[in-house]
């Protein structure tokens, strides 16, 4: 069996085909600058060249009849025909209180995904396009979705509830969702089954550090807590946006900025961050490269890291003892100094991380701690789309 995994962008695609047989990508690519001259389409074949193409690509529907066109290319392609797919799974990033599962799109679904649009408006109308490009071009083949939001859907009300005027609540809805749980959810699988052990019984944080990033407490095998919000603003300190601040400072920066709601909206979420306080970049990279001789990009290495020391050292508390903390996606994967820099601080929890396994580059599940270390410490890469399309051959089989 094989599955399409589908992550559409306002202005983009992204891609991958699954053989399910061995979960092997058979090829991935993207299209992008949808609709504005000359878009990109980039397509890697497993075993092929990759290759690069500018063309013009009008709207998401013309998107995905080239990503077909690529798949079954006589030279490039991977299938011999579209009938070799046998199911389509898309990325949702909200799925707010309704979708706590993935499921096979339907009429309801797509409706409720509409419903939704106001709780993520740059991001869901661009997963409903994806939706219908490929319902236009592939009428017959099953479609499911998988949403961000979903692995978040246990937490208890004590954790998703925010301390303003219940009625926010029940006519907006306004609550704590949390993110990335696709990723969340991948990782928290493969750290307990590589230590060999079941998840239900181990206290594990998730460190998912990218250019995004949120923590999740996962207690019992599910989501306790996590560090995103209502949207994803909230928690840590992420490459623009400002994560966790005094919600006062939003108006009075209105007022004294003469600032509308738009571009408050922007300053936190695109011009904050790492990028603000370093006032050189939003990447990690570069900010651990000037760091030695550039002190704003030190302290938004410092400040970044204080972050998540203080988000474990809470989870830790609210679970009542930590096993496992686990690091994950661009951040948490490949910074060994932001690893050990976090580790560092948290002995008293038992956290002791091994410097010589924190250096070793992988793309394998491994942990980092120390043999005496009472809490694991392991780097976990994500893999969002292959359990996008996990879930979406249990569905269609
Ligand atoms: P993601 O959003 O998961 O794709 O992560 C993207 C971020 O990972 C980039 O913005 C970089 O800051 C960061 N990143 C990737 N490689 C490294 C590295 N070797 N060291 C530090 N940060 C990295």
């Amino acid at each position: 069996m094989k599955v399409l995994v589908i992550n559409a962008g306002s202005s983009s695609i992204k891609y991958q085909l699954f053989d399910m047989i061995h979960e092997s990508v058979l090829a991935s690519g993207r299209v992008e600058r949808i609709g504005m001259d000359s878009s990109i389409v980039t397509h890697e074949p497993a075993d092929k060249e990759e290759v690069v193409e500018v063309k013009e690509i009008l709207d998401h529907v013309a998107g995905v009849k080239r990503v077909i066109e690529m798949l079954t290319h006589e030279e490039y392609g991977v299938v011999k025909s579209m009938s070799e797919i046998d199911a389509v799974g898309h990325r949702i990033v909200h799925g707010g209180e309704t979708f706590k599962n993935s499921v096979i799109v339907t009429d309801e679904v797509k409706s409720e995904i509409k419903r939704l649009f106001e709780l993520a408006p740059l991001h869901n109308p661009a997963h409903m396009m994806g939706i219908l490009a490929v319902e236009a071009n592939l009428p017959n083949v099953p479609q499911a979705v998988v949403f961000d939001t979903a692995f978040h859907q246990t937490m208890p009300k004590s954790s998703y509830l925010y301390a303003i005027p219940k009625t926010l609540y029940k006519k907006h809805k306004v609550r704590r969702y949390g993110f990335h749980g696709t990723s969340h959810a991948y990782v928290s699988d493969v750290a307990a089954k590589t230590l060999g052990k079941d998840l239900a019984a181990l206290k594990m944080i998730t460190c998912h550090i990218g250019n995004g990033g949120s923590l999740t407490a996962i207690l019992n095998g599910e989501s306790f807590d996590t560090s995103m919000g209502m949207t994803p603003l909230e928690g840590l300190m992420m490459g623009t946006r400002s994560g966790d601040l005094d919600p006062a400072i939003v108006p009075f920066v209105m007022n004294k900025e003469e600032l509308t709601l738009n571009e408050v909206n922007s300053m936190l979420n695109k011009h904050s961050g790492l990028l603000a306080v370093s006032g050189l970049s939003s990447d990690m990279r570069e900010i651990t490269d000037a760091m030695a001789d550039n002190e704003d990009a030190k302290l938004a290495f410092d400040m970044y890291v204080y972050r998540v020391k203080k988000y474990i050292g809470s989870y830790a508390a609210a679970m009542n003892g930590l096993d496992v903390v686990v690091f994950t996606a661009g951040v948490g994967e490949n910074s060994v100094v932001l690893r050990q820099s976090v580790c560092e601080g948290l002995t008293f929890l038992g956290i002791e991380i091994d410097e010589e396994l924190n250096k070793i580059r992988s793309k394998e599940p491994r942990v980092i701690s120390s043999a005496n270390s009472k809490v694991t410490v392991m780097v976990v890469p994500t893999n969002e789309e292959l359990l996008i399309a996990r879930d979406t051959y249990n569905l269609v089989k």
